[in-house]
């Protein structure tokens, strides 16, 4: 049997089920991979104690023949979910300090199919980012290295320690969240699998919040069928999120495990064909349309007219539902207070103190255009565009079944750069955000390495709600782009 480290969910949960390793030793192995790559910074707490505990625990649960879905698999838990007795800082200064006396939703689904905590990953702050630069606890490094060079590179944001410790081998899967791009775009950088659900396919409660109308939990792992197994377990319907879908879940795993192409229809949106995309990811996606053709799908162009709309727009509701949500971080229920002369000094100086630059800047804009005599020049055009984007997704699907797009425009990028211009940071986004103002599921699939050795990711959008078909076809995608390479030296 390989190294412990190297085995997928599906493959630890066969170690385990035929008792070649108990939960424990896996834990311990894991957890000395976790020690070792440290210099990563890709936790903010690492949870040894517990992950041992939990082990423990879910050895004696298989010995009474109770196993779960995912018994004994240890998971990385990006530091927005609230669990127990244990710190969650959202990346964020002013959260120092809180230690929630409840569990997420998702968390206690994943605690309930025998997942084991390994530590909470770092972020960018409240998950504003596609670098993982803003987070008060300092950038993750991606594993991966341009080759030849020796410069860190980001693991792509927000959920970038969620991302680089699956690739790093720390831990076979995590959870991360995406409100604009923040699972699929750190997935492609750090060439693993990174699926975000439906909006209302896993709950959000207990999830710090950015803006409630897009943030959706979803899983990484290094294969289709291992984020399949995840999101079997995160999934359902939550009466403690007004959001969530009373949907029943569909065998995702089984989905994953039949690469269904034959006959399906892939869309190619003709507007995702930007300028400023990189060359290779261009081709890289042409090739992806090719090996979906050779694998039995039929290609064809649809349109999404309102694409080149979808990201202004989005940096209106998002900083807007931001602006409204971190209203509550004042000094008095959670984390940092900064003591003033009265207390609307108190809030003045614990915000200020606790918001980094990029959560300042999403509060005033959010602010801004939602205060009165803005808020039908902005908030309300953003909310008419959004209407006009999901729609092009209808139109779409009535001649498509998924779609197929790259996921980011470029690799992943040095650590430090597009810092200086908010904008050139947020065009990263450019082909997730549709998605995400549409509420749809897609997911990245690792399909290539560039000129430098680094991975590129294909992103799939499927219909609401549709993630079975989405499964089927990115498992088909992946065996057909057949990637294995890995970060060297992990
Ligand atoms: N990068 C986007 C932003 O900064 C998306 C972040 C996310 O999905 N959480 O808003």
């Amino acid at each position: 049997m390989s190294a412990l480290t190297d085995l997928s969910v599906a493959e630890l949960s066969a170690a385990m089920a035929s008792r070649k390793a108990s939960a424990l030793e896996v834990a311990d192995a894991h957890i000395a991979r976790m020690e070792q790559h440290r210099g990563l910074n890709a936790f903010i707490a690492e949870t040894p104690d517990r992950a041992r505990e939990m082990a423990r625990a879910s050895d004696a649960r298989r010995a009474r023949g109770e196993a779960g879905l995912l018994e004994g698999v240890p998971l990385g838990i990006k530091d927005l979910f609230c669990t127990e007795g244990v710190a969650t800082t959202a990346g964020s200064h002013v959260l120092e300090g809180f230690v929630p006396t409840y569990e997420s939703t998702v968390t206690a689904n994943l605690w309930k199919a025998g997942a084991v905590l390994m530590g909470k990953t770092n972020l960018d702050e409240f998950a504003m980012g596609s670098s993982n630069m803003t987070s008060h606890f300092g950038g993750v490094e991606n594993p991966w290295k341009r080759r030849g060079e020796n410069r860190k590179l980001v693991p792509g944001g927000s959920s970038g320690g969620s991302a680089a410790v699956v690739a790093a081998r720390i831990v076979p899967g995590s959870t991360g969240t995406d409100t604009g791009g923040s699972i699929r775009q750190p997935a492609a950088f750090c060439g693993i699998v990174g699926l975000k659900p439906t909006y209302g396919r896993c709950s959000r409660w207990g999830v710090v919040a950015f803006a409630s109308s897009l943030d959706q939990p979803g899983p990484f792992a290094r294969s289709v069928e291992d984020t399949a197994l995840l999101l079997q377990a995160m999934s359902g319907h939550d009466p403690k999120d007004s959001t969530s879908a009373p949907l029943a879940v569909p065998d995702f795993v089984a989905a994953a495990r039949n690469p269904a192409i034959k006959g399906l229809k892939i869309g190619i949106p003709c507007e995702y064909r930007v300028d400023g995309t990189s060359p290779e990811i261009v081709a890289l996606w042409e090739k992806g349309v090719a090996m979906m053709r050779d694998a039995g799908a039929e290609p064809v162009e649809v349109s999404l007219p309102h694409t080149r709309y979808a990201l202004p727009a989005y940096y209106i509701v998002a900083p807007a539902e931001c602006s409204s949500n971190l209203a509550r971080y004042d000094g008095v229920r959670y984390g940092l207070r900064v003591p003033g002369k009265d207390l609307t000094e108190m809030y003045s100086n614990t915000r200020g103190a606790g918001f980094g630059k990029e959560v300042r800047r999403r509060i005033l804009i959010g602010t801004y255009v939602l205060s009165a005599g803005y808020y039908d020049a902005y908030y309300r055009k953003a909310q008419q565009v959004r209407a006009l984007i999901a729609r092009d997704f209808t139109q779409a699907f009535e001649r498509c079944d998924v779609l197929l797009t790259p996921t980011a425009p470029t690799a992943a990028f040095a650590a430090g750069d597009k810092m200086d211009d908010p904008v050139t940071m947020y065009l990263n986004d450019m082909f997730t955000i549709p998605a995400s103002m549409a509420g749809l599921p897609g997911i990245s699939v690792p399909a290539g390495l560039d000129k430098d050795g680094l991975p590129l990711g294909l992103q799939l959008i499927g219909r609401a709600f549709d993630e079975t078909t989405l499964l089927g076809a990115a498992a088909a995608l992946e065996r057909a782009a057949g990637f294995t390479a890995r970060a060297e030296g992990y």
